[in-house]
């Protein structure tokens, strides 16, 4: 299996190579060449597997550079029952009206990005140990990215993590999530300013090639190709789970920011898997629900981009969005490149004469659900099931329901546990969320962090000061 860019630039490479990697050289983003097909059989075949067995099997389809044992190795590690709060790692429960919550949450930081973090945390070691270098991942994070990252990451050998937070701006849970923890190789760095402007210092250094190779930086962020594989696994899982034998159709309802989660959904869906209908939810920050609904894609700016009570999708400009845009043109990379083009001079790109098949041929419907809606349906869903469910899931909950179809179960992926945004919570309900067993005391742990200001010379120095140079 090799890789290339969406927009043609790339001479194919390993899965091991463009890990490691972010944008490929020409500005797209790693795809696979061709997907592999999973016939019926082979999905039969995998019922009743662990989940890091059947990670291990979805990965190799991948990673067909690393061999099978030293994939299962990974998994092994990566998916134990001892960091995850559930036995199955990824549980599916029942809720009410056709629909069912597959936890994604029960991993280390209470996020869905555990389920992909989980296994870079034991890929990266691996593959930098086999090529005999070194790497110091830089981030910026509003939250759930950098927690999963640095939790899936502290300790390990060959690699450091530098991640950038804006002071003062996240919740308490989250800044005790990260700040707490004291392994040498993990940088917390909040910088005097909001994320965006963090995002942007990460850009400059590592667009900066000389600094980026001498430095030996990499990235953790969603478009990197692990993550995509890694999520295509609970698609998986989440179908053997949601049905009794082959060709039952199971629908799965997405809370979408930076269209990562839902891409490997459509990934799962191209490789074969029988998913009938891919829902795809957004807060009041709407641009891909507009895009799924009329095929005009219009990003906003992040002046534009509204702070809502499911901030971890409040984002301007969805960066997977490209990948699933390749297929739709039939993968065709100059169309790509031009439309790319076309939204850095007009800012916008239509493609409503495809729209059609957006549904038809690729199966997505959409649908926004805003700060009421959250509201409400934190609290319906706690009265009618006893299930807390957290905000993000809330807009996955709330959409889902519109599509609903008779005989057809509505998977709706749970991206984060309520405790993580217990305001919301308490204003749904007039009472927080339970913090899950063991994390109590987190907030009362010693704190650990650098506050820098908020620009790039700043962040550098301290790099500088802390990596190893690793001159090329
Ligand atoms: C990251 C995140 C999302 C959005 O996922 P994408 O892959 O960016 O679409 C939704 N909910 C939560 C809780 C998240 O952390």
């Amino acid at each position: 299996m090799k890789y290339i860019s969406t927009r043609g630039g790339l001479e194919p490479q390993l899965f091991s190579d463009v890990l490691l990697e972010g944008l490929a050289p020409d500005g797209g983003l790693a795809l696979p060449e061709s997907l592999p097909h999973v016939s019926s059989e082979t999905l039969e075949s995998w019922r009743g597997l662990s989940y890091d067995a059947l990670a291990a099997n979805v990965l190799s389809l991948f990673a067909t550079d690393i061999p099978f044992s030293t994939l299962q190795g990974m998994t092994h590690q990566a998916y134990q029952p001892q960091l995850f709060r559930s036995e199955l790692i990824v549980p599916l429960r029942p809720l009410m009206n056709g629909l069912s919550l597959l936890g994604l949450s029960e991993g280390p930081t209470l996020a869905f990005k555990d389920m992909a973090m989980q296994f870079l945390g034991q890929a990266f070691p691996h593959i930098l140990q086999a090529k005999g270098t070194t790497l110091n991942i830089l981030g910026a994070t509003s939250g759930d990215t950098g927690s999963a990252a640095e939790y899936a990451m502290r300790g390990k050998s060959a690699l450091a993590v530098y991640m950038l937070s804006p002071h003062g701006r996240m919740s308490a849970f989250q800044r005790a999530q990260m700040y707490s923890l004291q392994d040498p190789n993990i940088h917390n760095i909040a910088v005097r300013g909001v994320f965006d402007e963090a995002q942007d210092i990460v850009k400059a250094l590592s667009s900066d090639l000389e600094f980026k190779n001498r430095y030996r930086l990499g990235a953790v962020n969603s478009i990197n190709w692990g993550r995509i594989a890694a999520q295509i696994v609970y698609y998986f899982q989440g179908w053997l789970q949601a049905t009794t034998g082959p060709g039952q159709l199971v629908s799965f309802a997405v809370p979408t920011g930076n269209f990562g989660n839902i891409l490997s959904g459509h990934l799962a869906r191209q490789m074969g898997l029988p998913i009938r209908r891919l829902v795809l939810a957004t807060n009041e920050n709407n641009v891909l629900e507009e895009f799924f609904s009329s095929g005009l894609y219009r990003p906003r700016t992040p002046a534009q981009t509204l702070a809502t009570s499911s901030p971890s999708m409040d984002i301007s400009r969805a960066s997977n969005f490209e990948r699933f845009v390749f297929d739709l043109v039939d993968r065709d990379p100059k169309r790509v490149t031009a439309l790319w083009q076309q939204l850095s001079t007009e800012g916008a790109f239509d493609l409503s004469a495809l729209h059609a098949r957006l549904n038809s041929e690729f199966g997505f419907v959409a649908g926004v659900s805003t700060h009421q809606d959250r509201l409400h349906t934190i609290r319906r869903v706690f009265n009618e099931t006893g299930v807390l469910i957290d905000p993000h899931t809330a807009d996955g909950v709330k959409v889902a329901e519109q599509f609903v179809e008779p005989g057809i179960p509505m998977v709706v992926l749970e991206t984060a546990l309520p405790a993580k945004f217990t305001e919301t919570i308490e204003e749904a309900l007039g009472q927080p969320a339970p913090l899950p067993p063991g994390l109590e005391d987190l907030e009362s742990l010693p704190q650990r962090f650098t506050v820098l200001p908020c620009d790039v010379a700043s962040v550098r120095d301290y790099i500088v000061e802390h990596a190893q140079a690793h001159p090329s």
